[in-house]
C-alpha cells in the first residue's frame, strides 16, 4: 500500500483537480424496454459512444417471439448511434457460486441469440471471478470463469469507476464522488446501470458536468483495442 505525506497528497489533489481524463461509460443489466431509449436519445444529443453489456436471457425468444423483438430492436438502434454491445452474460449469476458445466453454458448462451450484436467484450455479473483472490480455492475458481470467458471469445472488461448508481444511500453524494474518483483513477472506464430510473433521469447533468469538468468521453476502443473486432466464429 503507498501512502502520501500530507505534502504529496496536497500537490496530487491541485495538480488532479485541473487535469483532463478520458473516460468511458458504460451500462450494464439491459436493455430496459422504457429506460434505455432514454439513455440512447441522451447519449445521441450529447455525442457519447457507450458500451451496453446485456443480459442473454432478454433476448430468449429470438426475433421471432413478440415479446423478446422489443429488446432487440433497442440493440438495433444502438448499434446504429454507434454504441458496442457486449455480453453481461445470460443470467445475473455469480458465476463463482456455480458449477463448471453451469459457468459454460451461462456464458456461452448469449452468443448464439446476439450474434449479430456482440463485440468481443464480457462482463461478469459483480465482477465474480474476474478479481484476484489469497485463497487458493477462490483463486481456482477465478482461474476457471476466466478460462471460459477467454475460450468464449471474450476479453473481460472491468470498471475503473463503480458510480454505485444501484445504492440508494450513495445517491446523494454520487456526483462528487463521481468527478473525485475521475481525477484519482485519472479517468476510465465507468460503471451505470441504464435499468436504474434514477441513473436515467440525472445521466443528462452527470453528462454535462463531466464535460464542464473537462474530460472527454472517448469510445471503448480507446481503452480496449479489441473491442473493436468482431466476436470470433468459435465464439459459437
Ligand atoms: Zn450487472
Amino acid at each position: 500500500m503507498y501512502y502520501f505525506t500530507n505534502n504529496e497528497q496536497q500537490t496530487h489533489q491541485e495538480v488532479t483537480s485541473s487535469e483532463k481524463y478520458p473516460v468511458h461509460l458504460t451500462f450494464d443489466d439491459g436493455p430496459h424496454l422504457t429506460l434505455t431509449p432514454k439513455v440512447l436519445d441522451i447519449l445521441n444529443e450529447e455525442d457519447i459512444q457507450a458500451t451496453f453489456f446485456v443480459l442473454g436471457e432478454h433476448f430468449d425468444g429470438g426475433k421471432a417471439n413478440v415479446k423478446t423483438l422489443p429488446f432487440y430492436n433497442i440493440l438495433e438502434r444502438a448499434k446504429k448511434d454507434g454504441h458496442t454491445i457486449g455480453s453481461h452474460t445470460y443470467s445475473h449469476i455469480n458465476h463463482l457460486d456455480y458449477s463448471e458445466t453451469d459457468v459454460h453454458e451461462n456464458i456461452l448462451k448469449p452468443n448464439s441469440l446476439l450474434k449479430e450484436y456482440l463485440s468481443p467484450v464480457l462482463r461478469l455479473p459483480y465482477g465474480g471471478g474476474a478479481f484476484t483472490s489469497d485463497d487458493p480455492l477462490v483463486q481456482a475458481k477465478n482461474t476457471m470463469v476466466m478460462n471460459i470467458v477467454k475460450h468464449a471469445g471474450f476479453t473481460h472488461v472491468l470498471w475503473d469507476i463503480d458510480s454505485r448508481d444501484w445504492d440508494k444511500e450513495s445517491h446523494g453524494n454520487l456526483f462528487p464522488s463521481l468527478l473525485s474518483n475521475i481525477s484519482k483513477f485519472k479517468g476510465g472506464i465507468i460503471l451505470f446501470h441504464d435499468a436504474q430510473e434514477y441513473t436515467v433521469n440525472h445521466l443528462r447533468e452527470w453528462i454535462k458536468g463531466i464535460k464542464g469538468n473537462g474530460h472527454v468521453f472517448k469510445s471503448i476502443d480507446y481503452f480496449i483495442p479489441l473491442a473493436a473486432n468482431t466476436l470470433p466464429s468459435e465464439a459459437f
